[in-house]
């Protein structure tokens, strides 16, 4: 709890319209995309670096926990407080401070959102092409501390890829600066690179200078349907072979693609069982030349059907049923565990396999789609709460699809972070010794465990 003291002193420091108690507030700011729910005992919004640097000093004088938060639509618990303590908002920092079209690059407060940057930044013919699903919602501050990923990644990489620098305070308001506004820089520790997908738990980001490139002229997309579920998994290696350097490579099983197609009201083939979503971009003369390379292996290959989508309208259709398979996943069964396990691309077909007769095994609904260029599967458990022991055969399944996924040389997070619900597979990645180094790294930034503490590890 934090005393009536506390609550004065920080209202009186950085003004009362920027800070909270009251219990609407206490209840918005306790949940995030995730069903879990832990109250602050207050919400702050600063509107400035020194508004940052006088709440963290406040807190860290009188030992209470500090929450930074974006707009709260991480996966895994990132910015709920678990600790109580203070949750900082950042969504009143959300101004572009520069858009620097000579050196081509961003500088902007953590509390932009994702979409809204990428618009001003293409009416300057340039590109940030970090893409989460999420980006009508998310801030440039969140995917910075998840590292965010998205739809574009295979071809353009994931948020880290484009910030050249940040601007950051320590737990006790002391302000730094990590990396800076060039490509290339190899001065010193990368404690840039250390703090993107930090989750909020070694500092606090107040400013980010992003990197910029032209914007691709052309683009053009593909709807591959298949009969065959492996069919579809393994299409993903052959067209990445092929050399058509696609921007995007997006699977759907046939249980995502049924729940779309059913939320749209499309009518459903019953031989469909995977497709695969390929974008090219770049110049015309050079889009085409790989279009027609594409078109080409295609015919090669045991395909149900073949679309293309050339003008914008076609485009938007086309992509509309990826972008709304999280919406429709919801009409399937009330409750959902949602994992972004990643996997070799070679190992994606076992995968695939792996996990459907996990599903037939525990008797579960299992969704797979996602990001499969990067070997990115999105692994949906779908589950009915109230049918007998079906969320004790979820946690069985889940376990050993997250043993397995570390057997293959993959990843228990390629997007959404640990956070507080991955805390519990971290063991099977990593060793004592690296969970050591993690500690010992988090202890010389934070050494009492005050910023956003209980998140990634557990310190107690
Ligand atoms: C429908 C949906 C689709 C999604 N699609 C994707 C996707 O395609 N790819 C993907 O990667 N993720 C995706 N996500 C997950 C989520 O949107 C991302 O993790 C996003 O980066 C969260 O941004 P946010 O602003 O909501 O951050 P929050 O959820 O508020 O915070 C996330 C983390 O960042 C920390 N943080 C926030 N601001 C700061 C700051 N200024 N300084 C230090 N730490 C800070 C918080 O403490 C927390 O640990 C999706 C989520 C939803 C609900």
């Amino acid at each position: 709890m934090i005393d009536k003291k506390i609550f004065d002193e920080v209202r009186k420091t950085i003004g009362k319209q920027k800070v909270f108690s009251e219990k609407e507030y206490l209840l918005t700011y306790s949940y995030d995309a995730t069903a879990l729910e832990f109250q602050p005992d207050l919400v702050v919004f600063p509107e400035s670096e020194e508004d940052i640097e006088n709440i963290l000093k406040i807190a860290y004088r009188h030992k209470i926990p500090v929450t930074p938060r974006g707009a709260g639509v991480g996966y895994t618990g990132g910015s709920i407080p678990l600790k109580g303590g203070i949750v900082m908002v950042f969504t009143r920092m959300n101004r572009i401070l520069a858009i620097d079209t000579e050196n081509f690059l961003a500088v902007v407060e953590p509390g932009v959102v994702t979409q809204h940057l990428q618009e001003e930044v293409e009416k300057k013919g340039l590109f940030y092409p970090p893409d989460p699903a999420s980006l009508k919602t998310s801030t440039i501050g969140g995917n910075v501390a998840e590292n965010a990923g998205g739809l574009r990644c295979y071809k353009y990489g994931v948020t880290g890829n484009y910030v050249l620098a940040l601007d950051a305070f320590l737990i006790n308001g002391e302000k730094f600066k990590a990396g800076s506004p060039v490509i290339k820089d190899v001065a010193g520790y990368n404690l840039k690179s250390l703090l993107v997908g930090s989750e909020g738990t070694l500092a606090v980001i107040s400013k980010i200078t992003l990197r910029l490139i032209p914007l691709p002229q052309h683009r053009v997309s593909f709807r591959v349907d298949f009969n065959s579920l492996q069919k579809g998994a393994e299409f993903i290696n052959y067209a990445i072979r092929s050399n058509i350097n696609p921007s995007a490579v997006e699977f759907m099983d046939r249980s995502s693609i049924s729940a779309v197609y059913q939320y749209l009201g499309l009518p459903l083939d019953d031989q469909l069982k995977a497709t695969v979503i390929i974008e090219l971009d770049g110049n015309r003369m050079d889009v085409e030349e790989r279009k027609n390379k594409f078109v080409q292996i295609v015919q090669d290959y045991d395909t149900l059907c073949f679309q293309a989508a050339e003008t914008s309208e076609e485009q938007e259709k086309l992509w509309d049923i990826r972008r709304n398979i999280s919406p429709a996943l919801t009409k399937l069964n009330p409750e959902k565990i949602n994992e972004d396990i990643v996997v070799p691309t070679a190992k994606i077909p076992a995968t695939v396999e792996y996990i459907n007769q996990l599903a037939q095994e525990y008797d579960l609904v299992i969704t797979l789609f996602g990001h499969f260029g990067d070997g990115n599967i999105h692994t949906n458990l779908m589950l009915n709460p109230e049918k007998q022991g079906e969320m004790e055969r979820a946690e069985i399944a889940l376990d050993k699809i997250f043993r397995h996924v570390v057997a293959v040389n993959g990843t228990i997070s390629g997007e959404h972070g640990i956070g507080i619900t991955k805390k519990p597979f971290m063991k099977y990645q990593f060793s004592e010794l690296e969970m050591d180094l993690f500690k010992r790294l988090k202890q010389s930034f934070d050494p009492e465990n005050l910023l956003n503490p209980g998140k990634i590890l557990n310190f107690e």
